[in-house]
């Protein structure tokens, strides 16, 4: 790899494997997985059900820790940091979508929004999360609880929470997996949209073959290996 390319890499994975230890046996979800991912690319995973789409996501967000290997995230090893060290990390370069949203309940769509700028000590949060909600069509729900929000807009408000603190990376896993047809569409917009405006670089885990086959690259996950496939194989 030239130095030139390294440098595009926002997302490197060297080797990383993950156990987890629960109940009798322990279980190797992931078993040597390597891929770079570089700015400005769309990416998705796509693989069976319990295959580690979900653990990988957590693992290259800096969310979890992998058992062994390296992980690399705009340049910087995560793979050794400690919670905290890792929440910098991701609070400086990262944004995370949820298939269950994960809002917070006792705040309003605007204070939802506001979490991440307001644990960095930033000025302007207020003001940044409303032009944030209007960008995704909310302005009118600022005041509302996620219990007044369809699953639609609660998907949205946390749209807006992961894009304000304007992340190189974006990481959605399902990000429309608990949303209908109709209710996707401008979520998968919305995404896109932040790819062709900002250069944000996209990491999805979807189940959806056809949301997939709409970014650059395809990665499928199974037995614990990952393999990069082209869109036409994406259907077997
Ligand atoms: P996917 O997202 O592809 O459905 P997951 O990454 O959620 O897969 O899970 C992969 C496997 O790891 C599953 O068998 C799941 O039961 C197991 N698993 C996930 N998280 C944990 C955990 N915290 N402790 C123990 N096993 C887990």
């Amino acid at each position: 790899m030239t130095e030139t390319s390294e440098k595009l890499a926002v997302l490197k994975l060297a080797g990383v494997k993950k156990t987890y230890h629960s109940g009798r046996e322990d279980l190797e979800v992931l078993k040597g997985i390597s891929f770079s991912v570089n700015e400005g690319e769309t990416v998705s995973i796509i693989g069976p059900s319990g295959s580690g789409k979900t653990t990988l996501l957590g693992i290259c967000a800096g969310l979890d820790q992998p058992s062994s290997g390296e992980v690399a995230l705009c340049g910087q090893d995560i793979s050794g940091l400690g919670e905290d060290e890792r929440a910098a990390v991701r609070s400086e370069s990262v944004g995370f979508v949820f298939q269950n949203f994960q809002l917070i309940p006792t705040l309003t769509a605007l204070e939802n929004v506001m979490v991440p700028l307001e644990l960095r000590g930033e000025r302007g949060a207020k003001a940044r999360a409303k032009e944030l909600l209007e960008k995704v069509g909310l302005g009118d729900r600022t005041t509302h609880y996620p219990i007044q929000l369809s699953g639609g807009e609660q998907q949205r408000v946390a749209l807006a929470r992961a894009f304000v603190n304007k992340p190189r990376i974006l990481f959605a896993d399902e990000p429309t997996g608990n949303l209908d047809a109709d209710t996707s569409e401008p979520i998968v917009d919305l995404l896109f949209g932040l790819n062709k405006t900002e250069g944000t670089t996209l990491v999805l885990v979807t189940h959806d073959l056809e949301l997939a086959q709409t970014t650059d690259r395809l990665l499928r996950i199974d037995h614990g290996q990952l393999r990069e496939i082209s869109s036409s194989d994406a259907n077997e």
